[in-house]
């Protein structure tokens, strides 16, 4: 059971779930969000009030985590214990506190099996922090999505703007900072780029040279 896999890793608004969807698309392949699980792990640690500081008890919560995805009319819809959470796992409360669960490493541990089933023919695109570095270190094509933080916040905010919210620049900016400097600083798999990783930075970039330039890459390695 070896499908390929391409593992796309990289910060947070680097623009990695657009160019995963966008590749999933173009080549008709499952798709992992792997931030989803540790968002949706956070939610539901909120809701059974969780202590979030304790290993001990998000272990068995993360083992036992009742979370389906379903493809709807293109979009992935997230189900968490038979309810729908698709927005409610993207708000900035669940995004520092998934960030907090997934510093733990048998919480990790707990979730690995679970993204490893993702993994089916004719191929998967896998989303993450650690996707070719801990969960598919044999995946044939591995890309590192990186952006300058700025950018990364400001993209944060238009889309934000145009959901309707009003947002400061300058907090979204220090909370992207910080969240990242947590991924990137954590004992275990921290976000760095697979030594066999084609590193892409998107800073000066459209999203459609980033998709070109990854779809290019899969193919001379595929
Ligand atoms: O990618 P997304 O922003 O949805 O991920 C939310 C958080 O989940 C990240 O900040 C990171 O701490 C954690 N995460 C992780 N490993 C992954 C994917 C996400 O630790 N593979």
């Amino acid at each position: 059971a070896t499908a390929p896999v391409i593992t796309v890793d990289g910060p947070s608004g680097a623009g990695k779930g657009t160019l995963c969807k966008a590749m999933a698309e173009a080549l008709q392949w499952h798709l992992l969000d792997s931030g989803a699980i540790y968002r949706v792990l956070a939610l539901a640690a909120l809701h059974h009030q969780v202590s979030i500081e304790s290993e001990e008890a998000l272990v068995p919560l993360a083992a036992h985590l009742d979370v389906r995805f379903v493809s709807q009319q293109g979009e992935l819809q997230v189900i968490l214990e038979g309810e729908e959470v698709t927005g409610e796992i993207r708000t900035q409360e669940v995004s520092n506190t998934a960030s907090r669960v997934a510093a733990f490493p048998r919480v990790r541990e707990a979730l690995l099996r679970r993204q490893r089933a993702f993994r089916d023919e004719p191929g998967l695109i896998a989303d993450g922090r650690d996707m070719g570095t801990v969960v598919f270190p044999d995946a044939p094509v591995k890309i590192f999505l990186d952006a300058s933080p700025e950018e990364r916040a400001q993209r944060r905010m238009l889309q934000l703007q145009e959901s309707g919210f009003s947002v400061n620049f300058d907090r979204l900016l220090a909370e992207i900072k910080e969240r990242d400097d947590r991924d990137r600083n954590r004992a275990i798999a921290p976000l760095v780029p697979a030594a066999d990783a084609l590193v892409l930075d998107s800073t000066q970039l459209s999203i459609e040279q980033v998709i070109d330039k990854a779809l290019e890459y899969a193919r001379t390695k595929l």
